[in-house]
Order: C-alpha cells, then structure tokens, then sequence
C-alpha cells in the first residue's frame, strides 16, 4: 500500500517542490522525526499492514464501490461515476487515516491521540479508531461550534473521549487548534497529534496521503474492470486536500487522465467570503508548513467562508500546490449555490444524500460533463454522506 506517485514523493526535508517541509520548532523537530522513522518502519511491517487490511475489510466496510451514476449524468454527456467514500462506517473518508494513525500512535507506545475539530468530522473519526483501539482520545473545539454541530458534539461524547470546549476568541476552528496544540506541547513524548488532512509539517502530508491513498487505488481497478479503460477526468473536493490526494495518486501516473481539484467559491471571489486557496492565495508559510494561502498585505491568513465547514480552510496541502505548479493537475471552484444545486440533484436524480464538501466535486462534474461526449467519463470521489447537513439544507432550500 505505499507506492505513492512520484508526482506527490517528497524530498528527504518533507518538502514537494517547493512546499511542505519541516516544522521549525528545535524540540519538535526531534519528535516529527521519530514519528517519520516509526511511520517508515510501520509500512514496511507486514503485522501493521495486515491489521490495516482486517480493519479495512470487516470494520470500515472497504472497497467502497464505483457506482455509475446515469441519471446524474447528462443525456449528450459525459458519464459520471462515483467512489462511495460516503458509505464508509462513520460517513466519509477520514476514518481510512484515523485508523492508521492511532494504530501508529499505539505502536509507538504514545498514552494519548489529541486534535482539534471544526464541525466535529474529524472528531468524531478519531473518537471512533481510539474507541476501537483502547486508547486515550482528546478532541479540541470551539464552542461555536459545539453549538453548531452537537450531533457530532453527542458522538464524540458517547464513544468516550474527552471533549475539552474552547471559549477564546471567535470560539472556532483556530482557536481550538491553538487549543489541542497548547496540550499537546505539555507532554509531547507521550502525546500523538493526529491531523486530520495532507497539512501541518512532515511527515503529516506524506503520511496522511499514503493512509488515503487506499481509494484511488482501489478506484482505478474498479473503474477499469466496470469499463475496460481509464477515465478521462478524476475530480474531488479540496479542504486540506486528503479525500483529494486519496483518489489522485491512483492516476497521477496514467498521462491521459486529467485531474480536478474543486475548492469553494463561497458566495463569491470577490471580498473574503470564499475559501479558494490555490485559485486566489499566495505562497508562504501556515500553521508550519509552506503552501497556498489566502493572505492580507502582511501576510496574515484571511477569514473564510464555505457552506462546507470542511472545506473552510486557508491553507491547502503541499501536494495540491506542487501538483498547481506542474500543470499536472488544476482547480476549479463550486459556489454555495451551485453546492446546494448539486446537493438536491444527486439526492433526487440518484437517492444518495452527499455531504456539502462533496457536492461541490458533483457541482464540478455537472458543469464540465455536457462539454464532453458520452464516450468520456468523470470519476468524482463522494467523500462523504450528508446526514450532517440536513437540516441547514432544509432551511436553506425551504424545504
Ligand atoms: C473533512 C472533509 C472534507 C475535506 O477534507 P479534505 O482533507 O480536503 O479531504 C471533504 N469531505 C468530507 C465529507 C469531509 O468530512
């Protein structure tokens, strides 16, 4: 399972041409290296492996399908296809790197997996591995959010974790990642910080795009064996870029597939209500890490906004930004509007509820499949299930 692309391969300092990289930070420099040295030995372990295969196979519930989606896909179109992260256990595709995590986490004898959480998804994934793995689980979040997303809040409580509110500031996403990093800096040596994307400093983005690379493994055989040929454009949605990589690495290396990331257009380009990182930002350096950011005069990364609280962030994994670069792959934008229009359709044309991170992916697909004729196909990851989003959809569409 390591074979990345060598597209997406970092150099010996963690970095993809010109982004990523180490973290600073003289202490954690050390501590970043044993987690690269037990993360290199890990995946040459047949016994860690196997256990990711067994938990793959009978507890998340993989391979996930490819499901050709025909009445999604256009009459004079391009056929759109789909890979069902979203029938994942727990709903999306995050559980493939928390599982791995914490089983790394465990191998290296750490007492406790801390994070920080948005609208709960990454929390409530690794409350769910650390519950299967006996292990200690500590999740940061913004007591906005808590608000906002007390399902998830109700979750992460019933599988046990510690849930530690964090009331500083606006009560979101970065105070609780100054939050979970403050307590993880207390007791590094036996604290594992699980991040929850391709971000943060190496070995993270390397780490995490392995762990996810599983789906456009198993996409590309599946699409292959459904249709005898490759498709001609894989597409996915782009927060810090993990559901994204997962399916790209499987075609990086196969020259007549185009590759699509779909970043949010929020309500718009114009002023601050959006969350295009690669489309609008500028290269610098965020949360450790180099990459695309969206950034004032001085530097400061700007406020966000996306119907999809998984997609607003202001940085974006350091594969995205090389794969930019190189023209091996580009970035597209989907609006709120266009999200809630790709939401409905699906659900509708095809019965399959996605969640808003993924609905711009489909916006995407829609747009572009009546430019290409029937013979050409549109792979798209669903990365996950909506049912998190139901209710703002029902008032947003006045249902
Ligand atoms: C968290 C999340 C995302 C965004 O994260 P990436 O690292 O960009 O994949 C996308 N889709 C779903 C369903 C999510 O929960």
């Amino acid at each position: 399972m390591n074979a990345l692309s060598p597209f997406i391969r970092p150099n010996d300092y963690g970095f993809f041409g010109d982004y990523g990289g180490p973290i600073e930070n003289n202490q954690l420099q050390v501590i970043m290296k044993d987690i690269e040295n037990a993360f290199r030995t890990a995946m040459k372990d047949p016994e860690y492996l196997e256990e990711i295969e067994r938990l793959r196979k009978t507890y998340v519930g993989r391979p996930s399908p490819v499901y050709h989606a025909r009445r999604l896909s256009p009459k004079d179109g391009a056929r759109i296809y789909l890979k069902r992260e979203d029938l994942n256990h727990t709903g999306a595709h995050k559980i493939n790197h928390c599982i791995c995590e914490v089983l790394l986490a465990k191998r290296m004898g750490k007492k406790k997996v801390l994070a920080e959480t948005g609208a709960g998804q990454h929390g409530v994934a690794l409350a769910t591995a650390c519950a299967l793995m006996d292990m200690e689980c500590e999740i940061h979040m913004g007591v906005v959010d808590m608000k906002k997303e007390h399902p998830n809040v109700s979750r992460m409580k019933i599988l046990g974790c510690t849930l530690i509110p964090v009331s500083e500031g606006a009560g979101t996403l970065k105070e609780a990642v100054d939050s979970a990093f403050g307590s993880y800096m207390k007791d590094p040596e036996n604290n594992f910080f699980a991040i929850g994307s391709v971000v943060g400093p190496a070995p993270y983005p390397d780490m995490v795009a392995t762990f996810q690379s599983v789906v456009g493994r198993e996409a590309r055989e599946q699409f292959l064996e459904a249709t005898g040929g490759l498709p001609t454009e894989v597409a996915a949605c782009v927060g810090g870029g993990s559901n994204a990589i997962g399916l790209f690495n499987g075609f990086l290396d196969d020259e007549s597939v185009e590759i699509v990331g779909v970043e949010p257009a929020g309500e718009g380009l114009e002023g601050h209500r959006h969350a295009a990182t690669l489309t609008l930002g500028k290269p610098g350096y965020l949360h450790g890490f180099r990459c695309y950011y969206l950034q004032d005069d001085a530097g400061n990364p700007s406020p966000v906004h996306s119907i999809a609280s998984g997609l607003d962030y202001p940085g974006v994994g350091p594969q995205h930004c090389h794969l930019k670069d190189i023209g091996r792959a580009r970035y597209e934008v989907a609006t709120d509007t266009e999200c809630l229009d790709a939401f409905l359709k699906l659900s509708r044309l095809e019965g399959i509820i996605p969640a808003f991170e993924s609905a711009h992916a489909i916006a995407y697909a829609l747009r572009r499949a009546p430019d290409l004729t029937p013979d050409k196909s549109i792979l798209v990851n669903l990365s996950g299930r909506g049912d998190k989003d139901i209710d703002f959809a029902i008032d947003r569409l006045a249902l």
